[in-house]
């Protein structure tokens, strides 16, 4: 099933539950706006070539439409739509005054200079920047993307409107990033975690874990379970899967990758097949790379006793359903890997405000966001006798239609 036909099925159940008005369900399920634009540009060797980009914005009810902005060669309007569609949900369970929006270029960026990313980032910001703003929709990084093609948009923006540093969030810190912003997806998870582990009795210190993705989002929880005594026995990034039943050094490993860029060859522990990792015996599987990896050909074999799903829609709804009834536990994307948008929040505050927050006040808000909002998904679970997943949705929902009913919508 596609990442657009999954989530609005997710959206669908939650409506059921919460017995939204047929009319209102329709249309909260339809973007605002959808973009999709051409941007040709010379490259380092004077040949011309055009990627293709887009920006979904989904829904504006709760405030300025937010979301991150992708680089990858899968990127497609129907995933951008469906990622779009996720943000409305995840900013409104983590009570931040945000709508959703998503954007990707069908571009392989490992495959590009620099430069060559610059003039695509530039070119691309030309074509939007018009639809986007402080207050009408604020891009992030995503997959790709990092601060500095926040940097490029944010300069590229402000030729046409002037010194905007809240027109993007995960900047560089000196053009107005926030303290915290570049660990705080990561951080999130880790927050997530340790909210659902002490409902069980548990702490990250008793148990094993097997991150997929070695990226931002990988990598930051990776450290920041390790500092805290938790086993990382498994992980992967694009080129293949590092294992060790004693625990991976998760410094060495980020030492290693930094410095070969892969974790192919590191020394301290055993080489195993990327798609092992999602199976590979732990007490809890953090996928935090692409969409769509755990599916009905693999939810059997996971061995895992919770799945904290640190990349966006990486379950597939037969998956959700076979590993729900074998007892997994998973907390949801829009949930659990809301810490990024959080701290986009707070970095969009302080440019407003022109006050920077030290990096503890960062964190520690976090840790007040990530908590207020599982326990307001424990709510809705106990009120609706549903999932993790369905408490999060029909929190994300609810909020999004009453605030779209406030305004006067009619049918
Ligand atoms: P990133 O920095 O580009 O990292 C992605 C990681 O996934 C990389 O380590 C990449 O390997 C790895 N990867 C790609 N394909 C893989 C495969 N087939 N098997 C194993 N690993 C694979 O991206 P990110 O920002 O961490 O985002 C990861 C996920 O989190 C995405 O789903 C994104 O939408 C979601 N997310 C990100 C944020 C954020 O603030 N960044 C916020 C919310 C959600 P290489 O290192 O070898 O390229």
């Amino acid at each position: 099933m596609n990442a657009l036909a999954a989530t609005n099925r997710n959206f669908r159940h939650a409506a059921r539950i919460l017995g939204l008005d047929s009319k209102l369900e329709k249309s909260l399920l339809i973007p605002f706006r959808e973009i999709k634009v051409e941007c040709t540009i010379p490259k380092d060797d004077g040949t011309l070539v055009t990627y293709v980009g887009f920006r979904v914005q989904h829904d504006n009810a709760r405030g300025p439409m937010k979301g991150g902005i992708r680089y990858h060669p899968e990127v497609d309007p129907d995933e951008v739509n469906a990622l779009a569609q996720l943000m409305t949900w995840k900013t409104a369970v983590a009570d931040i005054p945000y709508g959703g929006a998503k954007g990707g270029i069908g571009c392989n960026p490992k495959d590009l200079s620099m430069s060559e990313l610059e003039r695509l980032t530039r070119v691309f910001t030309q074509k939007i920047h018009d639809l986007i703003g402080i207050h009408r929709d604020v891009p992030a990084p995503d997959m790709g993307t990092n601060a500095q093609t926040m940097a490029w948009i944010l300069d590229e923006y402000s030729k046409f409107h002037g010194h905007s540093p809240a027109v993007v969030t995960g900047k560089p810190i000196d053009l107005g990033g926030s303290l915290g912003r570049e660990a705080a997806t990561g951080r999130g998870v880790v927050y997530a975690t340790e909210a659902l582990l002490a409902e069980h009795g548990k702490s990250v210190s008793d148990l094993t874990f097997a991150i997929q993705g070695f990226g931002n989002v990988g990598s930051w929880a990776a450290k920041l379970i390790h500092e805290r005594g938790g086993k990382v026995v498994a992980v992967s990034d694009i080129t293949g899967a590092v294992k060790n039943r004693n625990g991976i050094d998760i410094e060495a490993l980020i030492k290693h990758k930094s410095e070969s860029g892969s974790l192919r060859n590191f020394q301290g522990g055993d080489t195993i097949d990327s798609d092992e990792l999602l199976v590979h015996d732990c007490d809890v599987l953090i996928p935090c790379a692409l969409g769509g990896v755990l599916n009905r050909e693999n939810a059997t074999d996971v061995k895992a006793k919770y799945i904290i799903e640190g990349a966006n829609h990486p379950t597939d709804p037969e998956a959700d359903e076979i590993l729900f009834k074998k007892g997994v536990v998973i907390l949801p994307d829009i949930y659990a890997n809301a810490g990024g948008v959080t701290v986009s929040y707070f970095e969009w505050v302080q440019n407003i405000q022109g006050f920077m927050w030290d990096e503890e006040k960062v964190n520690k808000e976090l840790q007040r966001y990530m908590r207020r909002a599982f326990n307001d998904i424990k709510m809705m679970c106990k009120i609706h006798d549903c999932s993790l997943r369905m408490g999060a949705f029909t929190l994300g929902v609810n909020k999004v239609a009453r605030a779209t009913l406030l305004r006067g919508w009619e049918a």
